[in-house]
């Protein structure tokens, strides 16, 4: 049987997901559960995949396939499609596997042309209605199809608007929309110099076709990058009998939640319009009312509107987000979805149906997002400074969290100055999707229009970034770069603080705080360590860091890099003199001045850790990083260290390397200067010694030694670390355990790791250096080009925020396997910074490795990540 493009609503099912787009299945699923969906079918994901394949078009067998499942249509419903008496209407709307809101491109009302829109104002009896879906589709088929510009309609009615002198599109007149339509056609044939298409066959597939093509648009492309979906997926593509919420008072519009999105409550939220079509709720045109006036309104709706709410939350046992439109007083369902949520709101939910039985723990924990527990840990505004401080406005509370920075007016503003390590908060009229890279920069968005479910709100909602919609009481003047409140002007250089929690605006600097782990998180948090088995440490060089971390859940640290500690200003003096000596005696001189101090770092480190196991790394960077760099500089350590100018210029051009990647540092320091090594080691067991002794913490050191290509090199540095640690102890008469192990972090040691084991206790997959040395450029540099490489679809992805699976991956997964062969309880981990990406994370799981390592931040996410692994993948 040939293969097949089409699927009607009734044919399709929730499990189809991946064919039909997310938006399909659950058509074709709530159709099957005989909840009132206008009728439809979906041209499927594979479709979209075969159109870009066959070089952008659409096959004929695919067109033929439409146009039956069209005729189906029309007999179901008994219209027909391009009739002059009784016309057949439909939406295209698309839907890939995930949702992407205001990713892609819905076309409604379409199959209208001059002679349809008269049948229909005649067969309604309401020319008001006929011509408002008209001059809607004139629009959007104009914008989405076309590339005409939105802006050239908005103008268009802004001037009917202002002719009649009303406020809002419903106060215009059928004569007026009747008007409007002339010229938006106009507008159409000034831009694309002919007339607007009048057969519904050639709307229909070129509508399809369209949102095949939004597929691969620039603001999809940086969601898809943003969220991880891969361009293959493609989306499907839903053609939809249309329903009419703008036939006047009895019809409406809405889009409803069954929890609160924002905080997780089990009370049903949302907001309606009537008189109103599509996107009216939430492009802010209008300002909605709450979801719980329509029980006023019409109880008799409010109840089998209810009813089916919570039939479709108990069906897809999760919180849902439904579209609905009331035509002259029938209900129709026109989307539903699991409901994109704050992190809040997901905690509270995941919690509340475990507690109620609807899950259990395995399944709830996959119900948040890893990445959107960074929000929780994200700041909140320090409470004195909040009591001190006095909101001009109040908005909508519409993405908790607190933010603060100096205002940009426009999405390219809030970017570029983000760019320059500006914090900014974004304030428009409304957002578009246009803004997503502005939003993106933005520490928190504000918007004068929108409600709850406006674009502002629920993108913020999505990237976890703090948002306050809707606030009225603003002036923004998007040209003059001002903004208006209370009478008094602020520009980009004032500091704006919001509050998406409470909806205030504060215009003023508001210092912010992290939060801690309490209530629902707690819990959660307890479920996903019940599950896990990969351990998760820190990435941390400092004990403020340790401790944070240790606060997160971290259970040790996997990476402690001891350079930052000789870049503190009480030794950066002595590391110089080091660096400079030209004697060995010299040289351990200097380094006797920075033992006591390195010896305290590690007190203090171990101390936080409370017993808790530290991977320690011997110094890494290449030596010349710590020498000044200006003129000014060296003349100031000439002076402290009582030598030449020239004699340091001297020495800083002699340590300039040309490709200090790869140049002279990690073990290759210790191989020339072993006395670095020793000092290094002393001041590790002295200090674990101290805290054993003293505080009766068990501490085993793990002292790790970087860049390893070959055993003979790890066996040298090796020979050095443990003679000095035997010296100390002997000194010291007390014994501590330690261990000595390695980073792997250059493609040789990875091919041989099997006799690198021999040396090594343990393996820490040091995966930054790795996918630099391995992909052949270094991370620094590869910005510049990295971008392009996107924009072929060489890459979609960073490799060094997620791993690269199939190449890096593989020598990690090798090394690994070999690693064990030689030494079966050899202890693995990875510290690059994937240790704190969900899929790399499951990737670590996957191969077995014991522990992840990663910026105290990420630890809450890495556990989390880590225990979805477990219920995905059991080991
Ligand atoms: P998005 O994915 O951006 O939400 P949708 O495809 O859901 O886009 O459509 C946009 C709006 O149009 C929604 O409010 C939806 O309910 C409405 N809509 C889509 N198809 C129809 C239809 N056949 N009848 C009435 N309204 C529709
Ligand atoms: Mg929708
Ligand atoms: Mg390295």
């Amino acid at each position: 049987m040939e293969k097949k493009y089409v699927y009607l609503f009734k044919e399709g099912n929730a499990s189809m997901r991946n064919l039909i787009g997310g938006k399909g299945a659950n058509l074709a699923e709530m159709t099957n559960l005989g909840i009132p969906v206008p009728q439809g079918f979906t041209v499927t994901t594979e479709a979209c995949t075969k159109y870009y394949d066959d070089g952008k078009v659409v096959a004929s067998s695919i067109i033929d396939e439409i146009e039956n499942s069209m005729k189906y249509l029309e007999e179901i419903t008994g219209k027909e499609f391009g009739s002059t008496t009784n016309p057949l209407l439909v939406s295209v709307r698309s839907g890939a596997r995930v949702s992407m809101p205001g990713m892609m491109d819905t076309i409604l009302n379409l199959g209208l042309n001059d002679e349809a829109v008269v049948a229909l104002a005649e067969q309604t009896n309401n020319p008001r209605f006929a011509y408002d879906s008209y001059r809607r589709f004139i629009q959007m088929f104009s914008d989405v199809v076309m590339g005409v510009e939105k802006r050239l309609f908005e103008d268009e009615i802004d001037k009917a608007k202002e002719a009649k002198g009303v406020e809002v599109d419903t106060d215009l007149t059928a004569d007026d929309l009747k008007e409007l339509v002339k010229n938006f056609k106009e507008v159409y044939k000034k831009e694309k110099g002919e007339d607007f298409p009048q057969d519904p066959k050639k709307q229909l597939i070129e509508s399809i076709t369209a949102v095949f093509r939004s597929w691969d648009n620039p603001r999809a492309h940086v969601y898809r990058r943003l969220n991880d979906i891969p361009s293959e997926w493609g989306t499907a593509v839903n053609v939809q009998q249309m329903v009419f919420g703008n036939k006047g008072e009895t019809s409406g519009t809405g889009v409803v939640f069954s929890r609160n999105p924002a905080n997780g409550e089990n009370e049903i939220y949302g907001e309606y319009l009537m008189n109103a079509q599509g996107e009216d709720v939430v492009a802010g045109i209008r300002t909605p009312l709450p979801i719980a006036q329509l029980e006023e309104q019409n109880p008799v709706i409010y109840k089998e509107f209810i009813d089916i709410v919570n039939t479709l939350e108990k069906h897809y046992r999760d919180m849902q987000d439904m579209e609905i439109t009331i035509e002259e007083g029938k209900l129709y369902f026109l989307q539903t979805r699991n409901g994109k949520r704050t992190a809040q709101a997901a905690l509270k939910i995941a919690v509340d149906l475990v507690e109620d039985g609807t899950l259990t723990k395995e399944e709830a924990i996959l119900k948040v997002e890893p990445k959107q527990l960074d929000t929780l840990l994200h700041p909140a505004f320090y409470d004195e400074d909040l009591k001190r401080a006095t909101p001009v406005a109040k908005g909508l509370p519409a993405s908790p969290g607190a933010a603060c920075g100096k205002i940009a007016f426009t999405a390219e503003e809030a970017k570029e100055r983000a760019q320059n390590g500006e914090n900014v908060v974004l304030v428009r009229l409304e957002t578009s999707p246009e803004d997503i890279e502005g939003m993106i920069a933005a520490q928190g968005i504000l918007t004068v229009r929108g409600g709850m479910t406006s674009h502002a709100a629920v993108v913020a909602r999505g990237m976890g970034t703090c948002c306050v919609a809707g606030c009225g009481a603003l002036k923004v003047n998007e040209e003059k770069k001002t903004l208006e409140v209370n009478g008094k002007v602020y520009n980009a250089e004032d500091y704006i603080s919001i509050d998406g929690t409470s909806g205030n605006v504060y215009a003023e600097k508001i210092k912010t705080v992290t939060p801690e782990i309490t209530g629902h998180f707690k819990t959660f948090m307890e479920w996903v360590d019940e599950i896990r088995k990969l351990k998760v440490r820190t990435n941390a060089d400092t004990p403020r860091d340790a401790k944070q971390a240790v606060e997160f859940g971290a259970e040790g640290i996997g990476l402690c890099r001891t350079e930052h500690m000789f870049f503190a200003e009480d030794r950066i003096l002595a590391v110089r003199e080091m660096i400079l000596a030209k004697t060995l005696e010299d040289r351990k001189k200097a380094l006797d001045k920075i033992l006591p101090m390195q010896r305290a770092d590690f007190i203090a480190i171990y101390e936080a850790l409370k017993g808790m196991p530290a991977t320690i790394r011997l110094l890494d960077p290449p030596l010349h990083e710590f020498l000044p760099h200006t003129l000014e500089d060296m003349k100031n350590l000439a002076k402290e260290l009582d030598v030449s100018v020239d004699d340091i210029k001297s020495e800083v051009d002699s340590k300039h390397e040309f490709n200090p990647m790869m140049g002279h540092r990690g073990c290759r320091l210790a191989v020339t200067y072993p006395e670095i090594a020793e000092m290094q080691t002393r001041a590790i067991i002295e200090a674990a010694i101290a805290v054993t002794v003293e505080r009766g913490y068990e501490v085993v050191p793990e002292i790790m030694i970087p860049l390893i290509g070959d055993v003979k090199e790890l066996k040298f540095v090796k020979d050095v670390v443990v003679k000095t640690a035997e010296e100390v102890m002997e000194e010291k008469g007390t014994k501590v355990d330690y261990k000595v192990g390695t980073m792997i972090e250059i493609p040789r040691a990875a091919l041989t790791a099997d006799s690198i084991a021999k040396e090594a206790e343990f393996f820490s997959f040091g995966t930054n250096d790795l996918t630099q040395m391995t992909f052949g450029f270094s991370r620094d540099d590869a910005a510049k080009f990295l971008n392009s490489y996107y924009d072929s679809k060489i890459y979609e992805q960073d490799p060094f925020a997620k791993l690269d699976q199939n190449g890096v991956g593989q020598l990690v997964e090798m090394a690994a396997s070999k690693g064990r062969e030689t030494r079966k309880d050899i202890k693995l981990g990875i510290c690059g910074e994937h240790g704190g990406d969900p899929s790399s994370v499951e990737f670590c799981h996957n191969i077995g490795l014991d522990y992840v390592s990663c910026s105290p931040f990420r630890v809450p996410l890495a556990r989390l990540a880590a225990a979805q692994a477990q219920v995905k993948n059991k080991r």
